[in-house]
């Protein structure tokens, strides 16, 4: 019966969900048939200038609707992890530049790589996208401007610690994006993971991004967790199982790859 009733619960939430990509789906397309309806108008009435105003908004929906697409697309393909050993201070360094020109001047962005961080077991290119995703997320929550921390630690979780995050004791590198913003209600915070739940206006947010970084992160053995205070700001913080072994392209690796001739 217990198994009867979480099915009916997961059928209930994939019927909102397609229901709700549906409702925005045919939002973009009534703006799409309207404009064109206004042009065929404009059109017959001779009034030329005016067409490139309708054909721009057609346009711009089209966008929209292509956006949530591939957006749908990405999440319904059932990512493939490739995790290995990684180096999370070297990854956040190596994508500093990037974000930093997508967030744009209004927003600083600090750094914060921990000496003698272990090495993660992850898939490097999903980390990279999650990273980003954080950092967007963070952008959208500053309109004004504001800061956006990347910060990189060890964290040895002995059981209480560990049960208290819902993961096995042991060894993980954190992760944290913390931000300067908006900050975000309860109920915001209760159903941020849930996918397509976005306080976005349309065709700006798909409400996927932290589903599947929540996805990708547990699937990964690790964890995600929320602390945000409204007007304040919001940290999402990331916990990767550490890999115990040394990384490849360490001086020590390689010193042992390629002993000293006697
Ligand atoms: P999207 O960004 O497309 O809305 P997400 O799954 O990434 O989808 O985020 C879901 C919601 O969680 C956002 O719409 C927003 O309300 C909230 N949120 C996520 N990150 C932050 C943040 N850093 N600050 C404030 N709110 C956030």
């Amino acid at each position: 019966a217990e198994e009867q009733l979480r099915q009916s619960q997961k059928m209930e939430a994939v019927g909102q969900l397609t229901g709700g990509i549906a409702h925005d789906f045919n939002n973009l397309l009534t703006g799409i048939s309207g404009s064109l309806e206004l042009l065929t108008v404009r059109l017959e009435q001779g009034r030329l200038s005016e067409l490139g105003r309708y054909v721009a908004s057609a346009q711009a929906a089209a966008q929209r609707a292509a956006a949530l697409t591939h957006r749908l697309l990405a999440f319904s393909r059932r990512q493939t992890l490739d995790p290995k050993p990684t180096a999370v201070n070297e990854l956040v360094v190596g994508m500093e530049e990037m974000i930093r020109r997508t967030v744009g001047p209004a927003i600083e962005i600090a750094v914060r790589c921990s000496a003698e961080l272990w090495p993660a077991i992850v898939d490097p290119n999903q980390l990279e996208n999650a990273l980003l995703n954080l950092c967007l997320n963070a952008r959208d929550a500053m309109p004004d401007g504001g800061c956006v921390t990347i910060e990189t630690g060890n964290l040895a979780l002995d059981d209480a610690a560990a049960r208290e995050r819902d993961l096995p004791p042991g060894d993980y590198v954190s992760l944290c994006v913390a931000d300067t913003g908006t900050g975000m209600t309860p109920d915001v915070i209760a159903r941020a993971f849930d996918p397509f739940f976005t306080t976005k206006p349309l065709g700006q947010g798909t409400g996927l991004g932290l589903s599947m970084i929540y996805g990708f992160v547990r699937q990964s053995g690790g964890q995600v967790r929320i602390s945000s205070e409204l007007g304040h700001g919001t940290s999402m913080r990331l916990f990767l199982p550490r890999h115990h072994g040394r990384l490849e392209g360490d001086g020590d690796s390689r010193a042992a790859a390629a002993p000293p001739r006697a």
